[in-house]
């Protein structure tokens, strides 16, 4: 939706076509809401990536009555020596970031929450905070659309065919033939690109989220920030308690082996017992008092790639073809600039963006 919005501002004609209706809860960006942090310890290359985006969303805000972005504040704590504390904090450095290192004792102080033996070492990012995921996809439609764009919903793309100056684009219904094809599937991608000729080593993964109730003196947005923590028996982030619906939480590293296909995954939050297990037992060692009763939970896919960068690239032998993807389960703070690095694209053949790491013919995807 925000490459269909960036797109639209230009002088093109433009068509979005989904297999579902945006937001939906079937993809990746179900779940209403997603962290931003601007010091990133997924790559230094990254940083300039989520404060471009920053600006954009608070951009978007400006087009829109809903609220868009929440600034929260986010805190990573977590154990000494988990390598991605610390390479945030060198990020932050590097990037003269605003954020403040904080001792165990500090963090109990400010967020009397908190607690647990891996609580060892802690940073906080004020400028941080909640994307609110579905307003901003509902925000980007919507203006896309006013722009003129047009939007095909509860329609599958069945197939794309590369041909001599255009691709042929077919759903069940309809051929469509476009100059240039933007393809952001999500967890499809791995078998539309197979179809174009490309076998990437990208692996859907499915993960679970939930609310649970929490004492909103203590975990409310007012009084909590996002977070990451790191303990030595996962990695996990969440969300404060956004006007009452309890303290959201998600397991980043830890997927069920067994169910990594898009096709018949089971979306069902609750089939495992560790759907729940997983999150209650990080809520228990350090958020006690927001391990209450499960408000709601539900399924979401991560596509990963095998270095967790993203692949955003031109097609290697179709030069009128796209692809953004493989946002390994931290793609969504990048969703504005990823829109306008595709429409650089697409419109000039190159962008002003760093995505030298985002490349679709690195050996790491074909390994
Ligand atoms: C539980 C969870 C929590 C996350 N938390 C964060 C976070 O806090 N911060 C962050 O930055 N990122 C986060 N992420 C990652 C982020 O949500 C994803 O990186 C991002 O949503 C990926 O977007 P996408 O457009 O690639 O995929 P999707 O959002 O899945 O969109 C792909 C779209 O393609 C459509 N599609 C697929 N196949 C076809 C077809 N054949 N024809 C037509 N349409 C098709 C789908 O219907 C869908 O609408 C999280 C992810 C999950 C799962």
């Amino acid at each position: 939706m925000s490459t269909g919005y960036y797109l639209s501002q230009k002088d093109l004609k433009v068509l979005m076509i989904d297999a579902h209706d945006p937001p939906h809860p079937h993809g990746s960006h179900g779940g209403d809401t997603r962290l931003i942090r601007h010091a990133v310890g997924e790559g230094l290359q990254y940083i300039p990536l989520a404060l471009r985006s920053q600006e954009m969303w608070n951009e978007l805000q400006t087009h829109s009555n809903d609220e868009i972005f929440r600034q929260t504040g986010i805190l990573n704590f977590g154990y000494k020596g988990s390598g991605f504390l610390e390479k945030t904090i060198e990020g932050a450095k590097d990037y003269d970031l605003d954020i403040e290192t904080l001792t165990v004792e500090e963090m109990q102080k400010r967020w009397p929450g908190l607690h647990g033996e891996d609580l060892e070492i802690g940073y906080y990012e004020k400028k941080g905070g909640v994307i609110m995921g579905e307003n901003a996809i509902r925000t980007y439609r919507r203006l896309a659309l006013s722009n003129g764009a047009e939007l095909l919903v509860d329609t599958p793309v069945n197939s794309i065919h590369p041909e001599t100056g255009h691709v042929r684009i077919e759903t069940e219904h309809d051929t469509f033939t476009a100059d240039r094809l933007v393809l952001t599937s999500g967890a499809q991608n791995g078998l539309m690109l197979k179809a174009l000729g490309l076998d990437l080593k990208i692996q859907p993964s499915r993960r679970t989220i939930a609310w649970f109730e929490a004492d909103d003196n203590l975990y409310s947005s007012e009084h909590f920030p996002g977070f990451i923590g790191r303990s030595r028996n996962g990695s996990y982030y969440g969300f404060s308690s956004i006007d009452g619906t309890g303290v959201k939480i998600g397991r980043y590293d830890g997927s069920d082996e067994d169910d990594t296909e898009p096709e018949g995954m089971d979306r069902n939050f609750g089939s495992f017992e560790k759907d729940e297990a997983y999150l209650r037992e990080f809520l228990s060692a350090h958020m006690r008092g927001a391990n209450g009763k499960l408000n709601k939970g539900l399924s979401c896919i991560f596509t990963n790639t095998p270095d967790e960068d993203f692949i955003i690239d031109q097609h290697p032998e179709y030069d009128n073809i796209y692809v953004a993807g493989g946002f390994s389960g931290h793609g969504f703070k990048y969703v504005p600039v990823v829109g306008e690095i595709l429409t650089d694209l697409v419109t000039k053949g190159e962008t002003g963006h760093d995505i030298s790491s985002f490349s679709i013919t690195r050996d790491e995807l074909y390994e």
